[in-house]
C-alpha cells in the first residue's frame, strides 16, 4: 500500500481542490479522505504539492520500431515519466508505420516489458500511412490502439477521410488529424510572414492547417463522427473548431506547449525552432492560450518528437520538423499559462487529465476504484532544463538550459513510483 499524505488534491473531474491523502493498494486507488491512516503503508510526504490524476500525453511519437538511434519506448516513456505523464499516446509514423494488429501488438508487448508508464498506440489511418486504402483499423483496435491518425501527414483526401470517420464511428475510435494543405506548404520551413521574410526562409501560410481543419469539420458535419485536430495552431482553426462545437459536433483539439510559448518571432537559425505546424504569429498564440482558457480546446498534446543528435545538426532547411516535449511542458504551462493569470491550475491541470481523457472517451479522476495513475507536482520548485541530462536519446529542445519555477515531482503508474525528483537538487 501507498499513502500519499498532506497534499492539495487538484481533480478538474469532481472539482475538487482540498488537503487530502490518496491510498492506494496494488494498482487501483482505494480511498480519498481528509487524514487517513494506513499502518505499514509505504508514505509518500507531499506536503506543499499538488497532487492530480494522472497526466495524459495524446500526442508523441516513440520512434520504436524502426527509429531507435533517436528514442525507442524505453528511453521516451522514461523522458514521459520525468515529465509527470502517466500514459502517453503514440503516433504510427515508425518503421514500418503502426497500421496492422501485428505491429501494434509489437508495440503494446515491448511496452510491457520496457515502458515506464502506460503506451497507448494510435493506428494509421491508410496503409502505410499513404492515404490510399484503410489501414486494418479494427484488428488494431483489438490489440490496442485507442485512435487513428496519419500523423506526420494529413489524411490525404476528403474521401479517404470521409471514410475512415464513418467507419471508425461504429468502432468507437477518434479519427485525429494532422491538419495540412501539402500544396501549400510544400518546401516551407517555418510560418510564412515577415519573420520569414527577414531570415530568408521558405514559408508555409497558415491557411495550410485552416483549410484542412476546415475541410475536416465539414465531414464532421457529414459524418456525425468523432474528429480531434492535432498540435492546432491559427486562429481561423480555432474559430472553425468553436463553431463546430457550437453547432454540437463531436470536434476536440490539442495544442502544444511550443504553440502557447513562442511565436515565428523566436525562430533563429537553430533547428530546436524547426517544428511541424511552425511556430505561428503573436495573433496566433493569443488567440490559442484564450482557447486553452475558455474550453474551446481540450488538451495540451506534447508532440514529443525525438530526432537524433545528428540528424538535427544540419542546415534549417535540411533539418526533421520536431522538438522533443515531455519534460517541460508542465512549467511551460505553468509559466505561460498559470503565473501570467491566463487560467486557473485547476484548468491546467484538466487540460493535461480529464481533458485528453475526454478526447479518448476515457475517465480520468482521483477516487476510489479508478486506476493508482497519479502525478505529484510542485508549483515552486526551481529547476533549470539540461537536454544533456534527458532519458530521452534525442537533444532537439529550443529550451535547453532554461530556468523554470514549479516541476513534477513524482509519477505513480498503475500503484507504482515510476519517477521521483529529488527535491535538494534543483
Ligand atoms: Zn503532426
Ligand atoms: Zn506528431
Amino acid at each position: 500500500m501507498l499513502l500519499i499524505q498532506n497534499g492539495r488534491v487538484l481533480d478538474p473531474a469532481s472539482k475538487t481542490d482540498a488537503a487530502l491523502d490518496v491510498l492506494i493498494s496494488g494498482d487501483r486507488i482505494v480511498q480519498v479522505g481528509a487524514g487517513l491512516s494506513a499502518p505499514g503503508a509505504d508514505v509518500l510526504d507531499a506536503r506543499g504539492l499538488v497532487v492530480a490524476p494522472g497526466f495524459i500525453d495524446l500526442h508523441c511519437h516513440l520512434r520504436e520500431p524502426g527509429q531507435e538511434l533517436s528514442e525507442t519506448i524505453e528511453t521516451g516513456t522514461r523522458s514521459a515519466a520525468q515529465g509527470g505523464f502517466t500514459a502517453v499516446c503514440c503516433m504510427p509514423n515508425t518503421q514500418p508505420v503502426n497500421d496492422s494488429a501485428s505491429i501494434t501488438r509489437g508495440i503494446v508487448e515491448r511496452a510491457a516489458a520496457a515502458a515506464a508508464v502506460r503506451v497507448w498506440p494510435i493506428g494509421a489511418v491508410s496503409v502505410a500511412s499513404k492515404g490510399e486504402a484503410l489501414a486494418e483499423i479494427a484488428a488494431m483496435k483489438d490489440a490496442g490502439i485507442v485512435a487513428v491518425s496519419d500523423d506526420g501527414k494529413p489524411v490525404a483526401t476528403s474521401r479517404l477521410m470521409r471514410q475512415v470517420m464513418e467507419y471508425c464511428d461504429t468502432l468507437g475510435l477518434p479519427v485525429i488529424d494532422h491538419c495540412e494543405d501539402p500544396s501549400l506548404s510544400a518546401g516551407g520551413v517555418m510560418r510564412e510572414g515577415p519573420a520569414s521574410l527577414r531570415l530568408g526562409l521558405k514559408g508555409v501560410p497558415a491557411q495550410s492547417e485552416s483549410i484542412c481543419v476546415g475541410r475536416d469539420v465539414e465531414l464532421a458535419r457529414l459524418t456525425r463522427a468523432r474528429l480531434h485536430i492535432a498540435h492546432m495552431s491559427t486562429t481561423q482553426s480555432l474559430e472553425y473548431v468553436r463553431e463546430a462545437r457550437s453547432r454540437g459536433l463531436r470536434v476536440t483539439a490539442e495544442v502544444t506547449p511550443h504553440h502557447f510559448t513562442l511565436t515565428d518571432e523566436d525562430v533563429r537559425y537553430d533547428s530546436s525552432y524547426k517544428m511541424n505546424p511552425p511556430l505561428a504569429s503573436r495573433a496566433d498564440r493569443e488567440a490559442l492560450i484564450s482557447g486553452l482558457a475558455d474550453g474551446s480546446i481540450d488538451a495540451i498534446g506534447t508532440d514529443h518528437a525525438p530526432h537524433h543528435p545528428a540528424s538535427k545538426e544540419v542546415e534549417f532547411d535540411r533539418a526533421p520538423f520536431g522538438i522533443l516535449g515531455f519534460e517541460t511542458a508542465l512549467a511551460l504551462g505553468l509559466r505561460e499559462l498559470v503565473a501570467k493569470n491566463r487560467l486557473p491550475l485547476m484548468r491546467l491541470v484538466e487540460l493535461f487529465t480529464s481533458g485528453p481523457a475526454r478526447v479518448l472517451g476515457i475517465e480520468r479522476k482521483l477516487a476510489a476504484g479508478q486506476p493508482a495513475d497519479v502525478t505529484i507536482f510542485s508549483t515552486d520548485h526551481p529547476w533549470t532544463y539540461r537536454v544533456n541530462d534527458s532519458p530521452s536519446k534525442s537533444r532537439n529542445s529550443p529550451f535547453d538550459g532554461t530556468s523554470f519555477t514549479g516541476a513534477p515531482m513524482a509519477t505513480i503508474v498503475a500503484g507504482r513510483i515510476t519517477y521521483q525528483r529529488q527535491s535538494a537538487s534543483a
